[in-house]
Formats: C-alpha cells, sequence, structure tokens
C-alpha cells in the first residue's frame, strides 16, 4: 500500500510553519491518542501515522529531506542518522512537551522531587565504524543534540530566586475528588495539569521547562571486538530529566562498515582469494593479509576452484571474549586473459596432450559428462 504524503496525513500546507505542523499535530493526536480510544485499532493505526508524520515534518533536517525525496529520503533515518531516539528522535519532544502538557504527566515519573519530575527520554546514537577499529577498540568523541538541565533556574522551571507554588487547587495531589451524585471520581487536577505545582514566574531561558537544548561532547569508549548490533550503554548520558527528574541512558548502536577484504562471520573472517590456474594446478604460496600482518598462505596442488583454506587463529575475538576464529580463504581461480599468440599455443598444446592422454585430468567434467550422458539415456534422447 503506498503510504500517504505526510502532509496530507497532518492535514497541513506544504509550505506549512513549524507552529502549523506542530498545532495541527496536537489537535488530530489528541483526537486519536490511544487514551481516548482505547481498543480502536483504527484509531491506533490513524495516531501511529500522525506521529511518524509529525517526527519527519517537525525535524527541519528531515523535512527537507522529505520534500526532495519524499518517503524514501526518510526511510531508515532514524537508523542512518547520527542521532535517533529509541522510539523516533524526537519522542521526548512530542511525549514531553505535547502530551506532558495534554495529559499531565504523561512519560515516565520518578518519586524523585515532587510528583511531576519525569525521566528524561533515552538516547540513541548510531556509530560507524570500520572493522579494524570494531576489532581493535577506539574511543570516539561524538556529539549529540540533547536536553540539558537549566543552568538558569537549576532544572525547576522557576525564574530566579521563585520556586514552584503548590497548587491550590489540589493541594499538591495532581489529582481532584468530583463529587457526582453518590459518586466520587477521582480527576486529574485542571489547575497543574495533573503535576501538582504551578510555576508563576518561568524561567526566562528555559520557559519553565527546567531544560534547554544542546550539543554535548562525550568520549565514548569502543572495546575491542564489538560488532554490528552490539549496543554501549552510557547511563545518565540521554536527556536530561523535566523539572528535576533523572536523565535517561544514552546508547551507542554499532554499525561496521563493510571491508574491502574481511566479511566477520562471529569469529570468523572471510575473504576471497584470486589464484592463478597455474598455481592451483602446480601448487604454491601466497600473501595473503590478515588484521596482524601478512602470512604464507600454501596453495596445495590440484586446489580446485571454491575451495575454503584455513589460516587458524587468525580470525578476531569477540568483546565477549571469545575467540580468535580462522581466517578462512575462499580460492578462486582466475581464468587468465590478454594472452599472446604463444602462449595460446602452449594452452592449445597442453589441452591436445590432456586431450589424447588416457589420464583424467579434469575429474569435475569427467563426472559431468558421466551425468549427463546417463541423462540423456534415461530420457530416451
Ligand atoms: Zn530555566
Ligand atoms: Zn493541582
Amino acid at each position: 500500500m503506498a503510504k500517504q504524503d505526510y502532509y496530507e496525513t497532518l492535514g497541513v500546507a506544504r509550505n506549512a510553519s513549524e507552529s502549523d505542523i506542530k498545532k495541527a499535530y496536537r489537535k488530530l493526536a489528541m483526537k486519536y491518542h490511544p487514551d481516548r480510544n482505547a481498543g480502536d485499532k483504527k484509531a491506533e493505526e490513524t495516531f501511529k501515522s500522525l506521529s511518524e508524520a509529525y517526527e519527519v515534518l517537525s525535524d527541519s533536517q528531515k523535512r527537507a529531506a522529505y520534500d526532495q525525496f519524499g518517503h524514501a529520503g526518510v526511510e531508515g533515518m532514524a537508523g542512518a542518522g547520527a542521532y535517533g531516539g529509541g522510539q523516533g528522535p524526537n519522542f521526548s519532544d512530542i511525549f514531553g512537551d505535547i502530551f506532558g502538557d495534554i495529559f499531565g504527566g504523561g512519560g515516565r515519573t520518578s518519586g524523585g522531587r515532587g510528583s511531576y519530575a519525569e525521566q528524561g527520554a533515552d538516547l540513541r546514537y548510531n556509530l560507524e565504524l570500520n572493522l579494524e577499529d570494531a576489532i581493535r577498540g577506539k574511543t570516539v568523541q561524538i556529539r549529540i543534540p540533547t536536553w540539558t538541565g537549566c543552568g538558569e533556574c537549576r532544572g525547576s522551571g522557576a525564574k530566579g530566586g521563585t520556586a514552584p507554588k503548590t497548587c491550590s487547587t489540589c493541594g499538591g495531589m495532581g489529582q481532584v475528588r468530583m463529587q457526582q451524585g453518590f459518586f466520587a471520581i477521582q480527576q486529574t487536577c485542571p489547575t497543574c495539569r495533573g503535576r501538582g505545582a504551578i510555576i508563576v514566574d518561568p524561567c526566562l531561558k528555559c520557559h519553565g521547562q527546567g531544560r534547554v537544548q544542546e550539543q554535548k561532547t562525550l568520549s565514548v569508549h569502543v572495546p575491542p571486538g564489538v560488532d554490528n548490533n552490539d549496543r554501549i550503554r552510557l547511563a545518565g548520558e540521554g536527556e536530561a530529566g523535566v523539572h528535576g527528574g533523572p536523565a535517561g541512558d544514552l546508547y551507542v548502536q554499532i554499525h561496521v562498515r563493510p571491508h574491502d577484504i574481511f566479511t566477520r562471520e562471529g569469529t570468523d573472517l572471510y575473504c576471497e582469494v584470486p589464484v592463478s590456474f597455474t598455481t592451483v594446478a602446480l601448487g604454491g604460496e601466497l600473501d595473503v593479509p590478515t588484521l596482524g600482518g601478512r602470512v604464507k598462505l600454501k596453495i596445495p596442488s590440484e586446489t580446485q576452484t571454491g575451495r575454503i583454506l584455513r589460516i587458524k587463529g587468525k580470525g578476531v575475538k569477540t568483546v565477549r571474549g571469545q575467540g580468535p576464529g580462522d581466517l578462512l580463504c575462499r580460492i578462486v581461480v582466475e581464468t587468465p586473459v590478454n594472452l599472446n599468440k604463444r602462449q595460446k599455443e602452449l594452452l592449445q598444446e597442453l589441452d591436445n596432450s590432456m586431450t589424447t592422454e588416457a589420464r583424467h585430468h579434469n575429474p569435475q567434467s569427467d563426472s559431468w559428462f558421466q551425468r549427463v550422458k546417463h541423462f540423456f539415456e534415461e530420457m530416451k534422447f
């Protein structure tokens, strides 16, 4: 099924401003939010499409890519870009910012500092490494956009010198009881939206959020042996919490770039080695590369193409210390090209000598012709 245009999904014009997009999303997301449509599959799907569209259009970089290339431009962007949140880069932006306001206390709540402190979102950073660095380990500097605690108000969200006031409607509980006939129902406090406190004078720097968005540089120690999809967790290096909540974690996801020579499989390394047909026929020795330098590989005489020769202990160790495995060299026999007249004559001579002789020089062809002959007999051609 073709994917709907993101602008259409949100019902906005292609030149809509950032705030128009946010407004449109906010309106629709409230309508289709799972909390309000429990068990409604259709609403859930719509809500997912809305979030996806918003994730792309609210990010100027992704929006530009989408405008230029359509869905293909942003496909897998959370994976391919330098930065992606666990559930989309703007997870905390969407839910902290919008739903935090609408539904009150959305997200994880910590018991730490008041009922309205929220833990910051976990972040994911995709780190590309070449094979050598993945195997040897490396310390890498990464820069990530993140929310950090606001220095101006020390995370409280209240203007310097003031403090958030306990909500008088709910007395700081975040919930109010309403009498309806015989029943008393508990409801999120409409005054403080469940936070239990009200910021009378919001901090000018963070607009009462208690945190600001910044770039930070981190030094990540990549241990030797990491492979694709290994994750390094940096506790507390995710986004800062809201209103003094604890920070989330940062997950560094490893992506190893394809190597020119080697392919890794667990503790083994594979490589293809082209060998001249004279060498495979007569046997010989070849220099092959390993991650520890050159080694000599002995090619036995009469080696067929596709044969795998194993060099013990020249594979790699995993990050958990298993290995090293072996280096497996797959022999690919190379047909000589650009032959001169004399060389062609010599080959022809060689061929003649082999067909006139009774010795079996081509075991595979011999067996193949036998099978073909048998096949023809069976089919009565
Ligand atoms: Zn502040
Ligand atoms: Zn209240």
